[in-house]
């Protein structure tokens, strides 16, 4: 009697492994508007009754938010709240959790849960050549074979681990000890809340833009996250995010 070939998705199975190029990010909560940073600055002035200048005049808002952002003036850029849902590799967490003042996180657990196999390879615009010198390089486009070769090598590699992995698992081993064999690449989630003056700290050191005035040379998949939250942010505070960028991206 032959065995009938097993259903390629029965619950027993351990799950395929996905591979992912982009990352995500969700504005989950917000509390953040122009209008935090303005009522924060006006008490300095008008005490109790800043809220009630508010609507007076939009030009003046607009010349307060870069007067504050100009001269680095920054608590009031902190009254304000947005939390981002991302999905990101696990060298993007590593990364992004150095950011430690005005940034709370969460990230998912490889100790409570079964990590899912998915796995972090570059797409094809992702430049994959370095050249230069540390602090003063640039990336250019890999040639197909280079392309070909970091595709099949992450692939197989990937593949192996999360086998090893489960092997571990179903033999008994805890979670929390097998997990050491799966790589950065793995994704991973997490939710972090900050405010506009932790942002634009961040987006200052992991985002490039030619109105910058301070270089930098972030990784480009925290970049990625880092252009996305702008995105968001900037659709909340129109008026700070534009005094953000004429004043050289540089945080108040
Ligand atoms: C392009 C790039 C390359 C990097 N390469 C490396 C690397 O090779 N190795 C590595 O370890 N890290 C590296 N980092 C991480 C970097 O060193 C910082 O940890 C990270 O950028 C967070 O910056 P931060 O400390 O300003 O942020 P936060 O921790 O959010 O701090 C914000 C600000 O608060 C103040 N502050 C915070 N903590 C203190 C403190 N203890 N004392 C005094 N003031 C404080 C500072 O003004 C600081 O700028 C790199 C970062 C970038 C952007």
């Amino acid at each position: 009697m032959t065995t009938p070939p097993k259903e390629p998705s029965s619950p027993t199975e351990p799950p395929t492994p996905r591979f992912r190029s982009e990352v995500t990010v969700e504005l989950v909560k917000h509390s953040a508007s122009d209008r935090d940073v303005l009522w924060a600055a006006r008490v300095s002035t008008a005490g109790e009754q800043s809220l009630d200048e508010l609507t007076k005049d939009p030009e003046r808002s607009k010349g307060l938010i870069n007067f504050l952002m100009r001269d680095r003036h920054g608590t009031p850029f902190e009254h304000n709240s947005m939390t981002f849902f991302v999905s990101a590799p696990i060298f993007v967490f590593r990364e992004f959790m150095r950011h430690r003042v005005g940034w709370s996180y969460n990230e998912e657990s490889g100790r409570y849960r079964e990590l899912q196999p998915v796995f972090y390879v570059p797409g094809p615009d992702r430049k994959l050549v370095q050249r230069g010198r540390p602090g003063k390089y640039e990336f250019v486009d890999g040639t197909p074979e280079q392309f070909k070769l970091a595709d099949e090598a992450m692939r197989e590699s990937y593949q192996r681990s999360y086998a090893a992995y489960q092997e571990m698992l179903e033999a008994g081993v805890a979670r929390e000890v097998a997990r050491s064999v799966l790589p950065v690449g793995l994704y991973s989630s997490m939710y972090a809340t900050c405010n506009a003056r932790s942002l634009m700290s961040f987006l200052s050191l992991r985002t490039k833009d030619p109105r910058a005035t301070v270089p930098t040379f972030p990784q480009r998949e925290i970049e990625m996250v880092g252009e996305q939250m702008e995105g968001l942010w900037a659709g909340l505070m129109p008026l700070t995010h534009a005094a953000f960028n004429a004043n050289g991206r540089v945080g108040p």
